[in-house]
């Protein structure tokens, strides 16, 4: 039945749990997102088998009682109304009718008995509430301590320890990493613990951690798994943030070295990219990396700014443009210019994408802006 009340379903879907009702109506939802909430999968909307997309993931915290997730790409759907909305194309009325005939209710009256079912269970589901906030308490102190621990072990990339770092910065052609105010952002760490997607221990790295921080605030680490010998360490993902407080947004982040808040602002993806600019345009430039194509976009000039060059990475999904243009877009809105530098490389077949540190490998200075050399 259309019109039902969305809080009377709503509260009856907590009760049953939307873990339950989301995995009997979304098929098309990767079973390994059900089984530990957090852990991304193949989006079931814009992944296509194969070619990456995996950037879904139904929320940690509180899966079971909001039945929301989210999609690096599609956006964030906070509850299962919303959830179903975005995955079947239906309005929000579609959608309570859905999980309503689900849980059984198909009329005023299944309607009127279920707020009595929900009204005798109002105890049990604030207790829930309260075991899920207490949870979720105690895990924010406890990644922000390791946090803190995880930074307070790390080394300058100066140090005669970090040549793991500085073997694989010199295989990408990258000589920017002792410059001033580095040491305060992005170092070394002699021990890193890696575990996959399923939470599988893959052993212990070497690496690089990079502080993320927003308005100068810090929000998480990002972390670089090396080989001894200075190669991307033999895991599922090299590159991985740390798990953050969820009292903190990382939306609006980057790895800033120095003042981001400047007339004119360079920013990108990578790390490796931002430090390939650099010495690509023999240090006339200093680049701010946003991590990924979302942090990209999601990026927040500071009052003084005025321009902002965007480079970006040219990748098979379209993704990094993607992310560029809708930067440049809300950028303009803001009354601040925006312009998109583009790798000066094709996309070869076979090749998922190029950025400007392929460039600086491929073609070396003389594939960087000319403009930007002399600026
Ligand atoms: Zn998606």
């Amino acid at each position: 039945m259309r019109n039902l009340k969305a809080e009377v379903v709503r509260n009856a879907a907590k009760l049953r749990g939307w873990d339950v009702i989301l995995k009997e109506l979304c098929p098309e939802i990767d079973d390994r997102a059900f089984q530990k909430p957090g852990r991304h999968t193949k989006c079931p909307v814009h992944g296509v088998a194969g070619r990456g997309g995996d950037g879904f993931k139904f929320f940690r915290k509180d899966f079971q009682d909001s039945g929301g997730g989210m999609c690096n790409t599609c956006g964030t759907f906070p509850d299962g109304f919303k959830m179903l909305m975005w995955l079947k194309g239906y309005g929000f009325a579609d959608a309570v009718a859905e999980v309503g005939a689900f849980l059984g209710i198909h009329s005023t009256a299944d309607e009127n008995q279920q707020a009595k079912v929900n009204r005798a269970n109002e105890k049990a589901l604030e207790a829930r509430r309260k075991e899920i906030a207490d949870k979720e308490a105690a895990s924010n102190l406890y990644h922000s301590k390791r946090l803190n621990e995880l930074w307070k072990a790390s080394l300058p990339l100066t140090h005669p320890d970090a040549e793991p770092a500085r073997l694989y910065l010199a295989s990408r052609k990258i000589l920017c990493w002792d410059r001033v105010g580095v040491d305060k952002v992005v170092r070394y760490h002699p021990s890193l613990a890696s575990y996959n997607e399923d939470g599988e221990f893959e052993g212990d790295f070497p690496g690089m951690v990079a502080k993320v921080t927003k308005a100068g605030k810090p929000i998480t680490l990002h972390r670089y798994f090396l080989t001894p010998k200075g190669e991307k360490a033999p895991v599922q993902s090299p590159k991985k943030m740390c798990m953050y407080p969820t009292d903190r947004l990382v939306t609006g982040g980057g790895i800033f070295i120095g003042s981001w808040d400047e007339v004119v602002v360079d920013v990108c993806e990578g790390l490796e990219t931002a430090w390939a600019i650099e010495t690509g345009t023999n240090f006339a430039v200093r680049v701010h990396p946003l991590v990924n194509a979302t942090l990209l976009e999601g990026f927040e000039p500071g009052p003084s700014t005025k321009l902002v060059r965007i480079w970006i990475d040219k990748d098979r999904s379209g993704r990094g443009e993607e992310a560029g243009l809708n930067l440049k877009k809300r950028l303009w809105e803001m009354g601040i210019q925006a312009q998109l530098l583009t790798p000066s490389l094709p996309l070869l077949e076979g090749e998922k994408s190029v950025d400007w540190n392929d460039v600086l490998l491929k073609l070396g200075r003389m594939g960087f802006p000319q403009a930007r050399r002399a600026a």
